[in-house]
């Protein structure tokens, strides 16, 4: 078992962290905010008062934490208090470039390194039941792979440095987009009488058929579990949607990728968060297409 210091234990790496404690590893938290430390002391999570002090005696480092600027400063601090050969792994969703600029600081300093970003949200990150998208060596990846076995269900090794940040944003790309055309179509059926169910039951078995359909159907009714059930609490929260689509067009714009669907869903969910409705469900966004549909 290892001696693993996990970096932002916030919704999604606080469940995270307990999960590495309940496979037997032992680990040491930081955060910036004194409550996620003291809920993940109750977990099993041994507190540090600074990143140094929860890094020094290190064999795997994870970080979990907002943004790219934040997993920058936070690797910075890393690589001033471990020694050579540690591992270091970053599960936050950032930008390529970040990421790849994250990689070259740990070959500076001797160190191996992952770019992880995971899908499943917090429900999969307190089940255990996270996909990991992977990037970076073969040496890396085959010493983290248990630990992201503690943590996940699927771990896939996408590539070299930046590999899994730019599947991550792929995929959420295809989510965003999916998302936004299985409400038009709701609302649209809506308009010619069609119910909720008899769509659901045709799109989730034909040609229409996707997660955003078969799993988190934005309507209430045909999938009991999916948001729109529960006042479209999140689940996905529309803030963290947008983000992950403007990685995507940052990302676009840097290699010259013609992404015009992509390019629409990041207007319409920024409209949407600019209405006050970021901290809901992203599926909510059939109500605003609703309207302006009308
Ligand atoms: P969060 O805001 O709940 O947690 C981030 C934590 O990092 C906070 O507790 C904050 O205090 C801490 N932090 C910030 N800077 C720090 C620093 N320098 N040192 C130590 N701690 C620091 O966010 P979250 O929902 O846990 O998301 C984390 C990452 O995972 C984000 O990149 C997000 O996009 C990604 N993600 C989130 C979800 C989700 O459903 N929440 C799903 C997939 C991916």
């Amino acid at each position: 078992m290892a001696r693993i210091a996990f970096i932002g234990l916030g919704n999604m790496g606080g469940p995270m962290a307990a999960n590495l404690v309940k496979a037997g590893h032992d680990v040491t938290g930081f955060d910036l905010a004194a409550p996620m430390l003291q809920t993940a002391e109750a977990t099993g999570v041994k507190p540090a008062n600074h990143i140094s002090q929860a890094v020094a005696d290190a064999e795997v480092i994870v970080t979990m934490l907002p943004q790219g600027r934040h997993v920058l400063t936070a690797w910075t601090d890393i690589f001033r208090a471990i020694p050579a050969g540690a591992l270091v792994i970053d599960c936050s969703t950032i930008d390529v470039e970040s990421a790849r600029k994250a990689h070259e600081m740990a070959a500076a300093a001797g160190c191996l390194s992952l770019d992880a970003p995971v899908s499943g949200g917090t429900s999969g990150a307190a089940a255990g039941t996270l996909t990991f998208m992977v990037g970076g060596s073969g040496e890396s990846f085959a010493k983290a792979k248990p630990m992201l076995e503690a943590m996940g269900r699927k771990i896939v090794h996408c590539g070299e440095a930046g590999a899994g940040q730019a599947a991550k944003i792929c995929n959420n790309m295809i989510l965003g987009i999916s998302m936004i055309g299985v409400c038009e179509a709701f609302a649209l059926g809506e308009k010619l009488g069609l119910s909720h169910q008899a769509l659901f039951d045709v799109a989730s078995t034909s040609s229409g058929q996707c997660w955003s359909i078969s799993t988190y159907c934005p309507v209430p009714g045909p999938v009991p579990t999916s948001p729109a059930n529960n006042d479209y609490k999140p689940g996905f929260a529309a803030a963290l949607m947008l983000k992950d689509l403007r990685l995507s067009q940052e990302a676009a714009l840097a290699t010259g990728a013609s992404t015009p669907l992509g390019a629409e869903a990041a207007r319409l969910f920024a409209l949407f968060e600019k209405q006050g409705n970021g901290s809901r469900d992203f599926s909510a966004i059939i109500e605003m297409l609703r309207l302006s549909d009308g």
